[in-house]
């Protein structure tokens, strides 16, 4: 491993981004995609021609065969299909290579195999995908060679969103224009565009590839399904931070190579709370590119870990007992002039702008708080929220203490005077410097907190894509914005009006404010003291999608129609059965070819060995018949478990599709999964180590 690189020459290498348009495409060409991707102008298809043309040479210079659009249905992962860009042989015997502005623009891929909850039904099955030219396009490399990606949106015939990024883009242009709105109030009259900015942090797992084959319940869902604690967990909280041994420190360089290639600026990483958990997180983008981006890192970690030996597990919660991994959504408004839309400044009190700014953000996470909660819904993400684990589910914002002192001011008295400030931290060593304290500290615990400048949402699922709470995001507060600018408008003394505004929404919503530890039982009880939602599941959560407080907002702003709502609320109560159903099915499958084998097995050994003991010398036998009895009566009770969730797996299957179905698989599939784990994860304790099928907890994580 002795090849060193230079991080500067190769980033970005393998995009289409505006060096290579601007050195490729003719000048007129270049300014008219320009134009359309800064202000959203159609591109005709002469144009289209030319740039693709221009794509596919340069595509082909980097050793790329095929094109792909490159779409996030709604699946979870993102989708592509290939096709080379080759052209019928000619005369010759020989072909061309080609790829029309038209195949540029606009795909067809077969629609009907994707989830589209009802939106079209499948005698209709016509879908488009669609050229996004905001996000640039690349070449990667994988097993079958290389191959031009172009990122693209998916669209039925009628043009309902059957994708992620769709509404991600109609919610951006809600932002930017509430935005832009709220600063013209301001007297600012030269920004034109204001974007969200997200950097997502994501957390992983790594396992070593030859144990990952021998776990089944892995390989099937991602998770284990059966598993005793090892000896040791995460008590000791070395692993934080900790040091990065050699072979993850190849595997992250080696991550970083590939996704600075692709132009992902990955930044930071480090071990998390867990063994075996890392995570990584690249510096913040516009928010469309940052979903991408963030489906690259996914791809990148799984492909990149196989070649290490190793296998990435993206799930929530790969392992009971263990810390969960999620994703932190930081989020921010930037205009195109440089401004942080929710950058306080030093005296926070003194800027009227980032108050209301902030007061709309409490008002929205106040009002929306369900569909934020949702946003972050997936069936991994039970585990973690509301479950054994933080964040809680129960959605809150964390200010810190200065900005909690001012609106206290404000709340109390109608006017902030002054702000505190952080002061110096002290280290008592000489040869240290003393530094400038950030004004307010961290608080780990809180779902929706207050970092500096930026929010950072932080429910959402190790595995999810980050585009559905960016969605709601920018849509709850473009409503913010926008009711506060009808009233602010209108208003004959914008000082007063916007005073009292502020004032208002900071009284109004300040239930949503909470500084103190999230993950405690107090706060469980306050919340419901102070009338906050706190929904455990996701099958709680998908109703929030359709109630019709949420229909007006996303119609209002063009982001979702009722249809798809609907359909999306459908799909989801379908991904969530079927996931379960999954995991039913894979416990069944262990635990009668794998585990209870191996018990009867162990048991025939135990019984042998009584007998011989006995015949040998008539010794006492009664730890070998009390091991005996106990591994006889848990598997008697694993037997019975087993029948259980076989009779209820079936019933499940049986029935209709929709929230019904749903809700039984979580009451009662779930349920019975528990009564034939814990059992189970007995007998793992019991059972000789070389006779149990699997590698254990402790081989998995502590030996990667
Ligand atoms: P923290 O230590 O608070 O978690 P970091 O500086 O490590 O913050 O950043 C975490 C993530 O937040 C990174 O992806 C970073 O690029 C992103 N980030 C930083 N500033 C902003 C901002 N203004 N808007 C959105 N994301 C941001
Ligand atoms: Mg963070």
């Amino acid at each position: 491993m002795s090849e060193y690189f230079n991080a500067a020459d190769i980033f970005g290498e393998n995009v289409f981004n505006d060096t290579v348009m601007q050195e490729r495409l003719p000048k007129k060409v270049y300014q008219k995609l320009k134009d359309t991707i800064k202000e959203g102008k159609e591109l005709d298809l002469a144009t289209a021609d030319v740039i693709a043309h221009e794509m596919k040479e340069w595509a082909i210079e980097k050793g790329a065969t095929h094109y792909t659009h490159w779409f996030q249905p709604l699946t979870g992962v993102t989708a592509e299909k290939h096709d080379s860009f080759i052209g019928a042989p000619m005369e010759n015997g020989k072909v061309l290579m080609g790829f029309s502005g038209k195949e540029l623009i606009k795909g067809e891929p077969d629609a009907s195999s994707f989830p589209s909850g009802g939106l079209r039904a499948t005698f209709e099955a016509r879908g488009y995908t669609a050229w996004d030219c905001t996000s640039p396009a690349f070449v990667r490399q994988d097993a079958a060679g290389m191959i031009l990606c172009v990122p693209t949106a998916f669209c039925s015939y009628t043009g309902e969103a059957l994708d992620q990024k769709t509404p991600l883009l109609r919610s951006m242009e809600a932002i930017n224009k509430q935005s832009i709105r709220l600063l013209r109030l301001f007297g600012n009259t030269t920004s034109r565009k204001a974007r969200p900015s997200v950097g997502a942090e994501q957390e992983y797992f790594l396992v070593d590839r030859e144990k990952y084959l021998r776990r089944k319940d892995l390989i099937f869902t991602g998770r284990t399904l059966f598993g005793a604690m090892p000896p040791k967990g995460q008590e000791m909280e070395d692993h934080y931070f900790g040091s990065i041994r050699e072979r993850i420190a190849s595997y992250m360089r080696d991550v970083n190579k590939e996704l600075w290639k692709l132009g992902v600026p990955a930044k930071t990483q480090h071990n998390e709370v867990a063994p075996a958990q890392h995570e990584i997180a690249p510096i913040f983008e516009e928010a469309n590119i940052a979903v991408d981006h963030n489906q690259l890192v996914m791809e990148t970690l799984k492909k990149v870990a196989g070649r290490h030996g190793m296998t990435c597990l993206l799930h929530e919660k790969p392992f009971a007992g263990v810390n969960g991994s999620g994703k932190h959504n930081n989020w921010s408004i930037t205009t195109d002039d440089g401004i942080n839309m929710l950058d306080p400044g030093k005296t926070p009190h003194e800027n009227v702008q980032f108050l209301l700014v902030l007061c709309c953000i409490l008002k929205a996470v106040d009002t929306h708080a369900d569909l934020l909660r949702e946003s972050a819904a997936d069936v991994g993400n039970d585990h973690r929220l509301g479950a054994n684990e933080a964040p809680p589910a129960i959605l809150s914002v964390f200010l810190g203490e200065q900005l909690q002192d001012v609106l206290s001011q404000l709340i109390s008295t109608g006017e902030a005077t002054h702000s505190l400030s952080g002061g110096r931290l002290e280290t008592g060593v000489k040869t240290l410097p003393d530094f400038a304290k950030d004004a307010t500290d961290r608080n780990r615990t809180s779902p929706f907190a207050f970092t500096g400048n930026k929010f950072e949402f932080r429910m959402v699922g190790s595995i999810d894509s980050i585009s559905e709470s960016n969605v709601v995001l920018n849509t709850i507060v473009a409503e913010a914005f926008a009711e506060a600018c009808d009233e602010l408008e209108q208003a004959e003394n914008f000082g007063m009006a916007v005073h009292d505004l502020i004032k208002r929404y900071a009284t109004e919503h300040q239930r949503i404010i909470f500084n103190g530890n999230g993950y405690s039982d107090e706060w469980v009880a306050e919340a419901e003291r102070r009338g906050l939602p706190n929904i455990r599941s996701m099958v709680d959560a998908i109703p929030a999608l359709t109630t019709e407080k949420a229909v007006a907002l996303f119609e209002k702003f063009g982001v979702f129609t009722r249809a798809e709502l609907e359909s999306r609320a459908e799909i989801q109560y379908e991904a969530y059965s079927k996931s379960i159903n999954i995991e039913a099915r894979a416990m069944i499958d262990i635990a009668s070819k794998q585990i209870i084998p191996a018990v009867v097995k162990a048991t025939i050994e135990i019984a042998d060995s009584i007998i011989k003991v006995k015949e040998a010398c008539n010794a006492n036998v009664s730890v070998q018949t009390g091991l005996l009895t106990e591994i006889s009566d848990l598997l008697s009770e694993a037997k019975y478990a087993l029948s259980t969730l076989q009779d209820v797996t079936e019933k499940a299957a049986k029935m209709e599709d929709g929230r019904e179905k749903a809700v039984y698989y979580k009451d009662t599939v779930r349920a019975a999964m528990d009564a034939l784990r814990a059992p189970v994860d007995k007998l793992e304790m019991l059972v000789d180590k070389d006779r149990w099928p699997m590698p254990s907890y402790g081989d998995l994580i502590f030996e990667v």
